[in-house]
């Protein structure tokens, strides 16, 4: 499922197809894209919130929702295994995209 419409990140073109796929660190498969417009390669999450991160959607979902659900920092990270780093960093990058995880979560 993809959150937004892929552009290339050089050329900003809608026109590219899958190149390949590869695991992240999590478990979960990210693709490579080919534009069709200037050639170039590169992520499904280039240049979204999704860019660079190591746990799979779903478990930071979870993660904000017990935060949302009252759940403090520190008992969800010792409940999720990860830190307060981690947690900040996802809520700064994911923080505008409530409602779409939202609706991810449901679907998930
Ligand atoms: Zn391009």
């Amino acid at each position: 499922m993809s959150l937004t419409t892929i552009h290339c990140p050089k050329c900003n073109s809608k026109d590219h197809k899958f190149h390949t796929s590869y695991i992240v660190g999590s478990g979960e498969k990210r693709e490579i894209r080919h534009c069709q417009n200037c050639g170039r390669y590169f992520s499904e999450t280039k240049n979204t919130p999704l860019e660079g991160l190591r746990r799979p959607l779903s478990f930071i979902i979870l993660v904000l929702n017990a935060l949302n659900e009252g759940m403090s920092i520190n008992a969800a990270c010792r409940t999720c295994g990860t830190t307060k780093k981690s947690i900040n960093r996802w809520l700064e990058r994911l923080g505008g995209l409530k409602e779409v995880l939202l609706l991810y979560s449901t679907r998930a």
